[in-house]
């Protein structure tokens, strides 16, 4: 895990919960489990602001909206800049359950995230560390440092299962 010090000791004492807090990428998976739910692909975020507080938290909700742009990312993204009061989410880092595709990357990078967090590799569809590796172009004008593989067999497992019970479904 190269997970940084996300919960650094004594910086920030929950001041409203004595029950174990999840991680942001934890919150992220359990998002990603409510949109399988609802029969999205699983996928979560979450966004967190500067001092680490949470400014939203989405699943996957392109066939509820009917919206292909409806990728977990686009949508805390757009909720997490309309509480910042600003377009730019600067120093706000992302957690994310699966490598975002070139479209959430480009979204990321416009936002100018300080951190992108992402749980399992996506060979298929991904656009930071596999397909075009959007943030490694000279077109990209800011890159988020990057920390890929958090949680990454708990975001794996939910997408296998859930592709996994779509295919046994002659209704899917
Ligand atoms: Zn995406």
């Amino acid at each position: 895990m190269n997970e940084k010090n996300i919960a650094s000791h004594n910086a920030s004492p929950s001041p409203d919960s004595v029950s174990p807090a999840l991680t942001p990428m934890e919150e992220a998976l359990q998002e990603a489990q409510k949109a399988g739910k609802r029969g999205e692909v699983p996928v979560g975020a979450v966004l967190l602001g500067p001092t680490g507080e949470l400014l939203a938290r989405s699943g996957n909700r392109i066939v509820e909206l009917k919206d292909p742009t409806a990728h977990a990312e686009i949508l805390v993204l757009r909720e997490g800049a309309s509480k910042f009061g600003s377009e730019r989410l600067l120093e706000c880092d992302l957690y994310v359950t699966l490598e975002p595709c070139t479209m959430c990357a480009g979204a990321i990078s416009f936002a100018r995230i300080r951190r992108l967090y992402f749980g399992a590799d996506d060979p298929k569809g991904g656009g930071v560390e596999n397909g075009v590796r959007f943030f490694d172009q000279p077109t990209c004008h800011h890159r988020p440092d990057v920390y890929g593989g958090i949680c990454a067999q708990e975001a794996s497992h939910l997408l296998k299962d859930f592709f996994a019970a779509r295919r046994g479904d002659p209704r899917a």
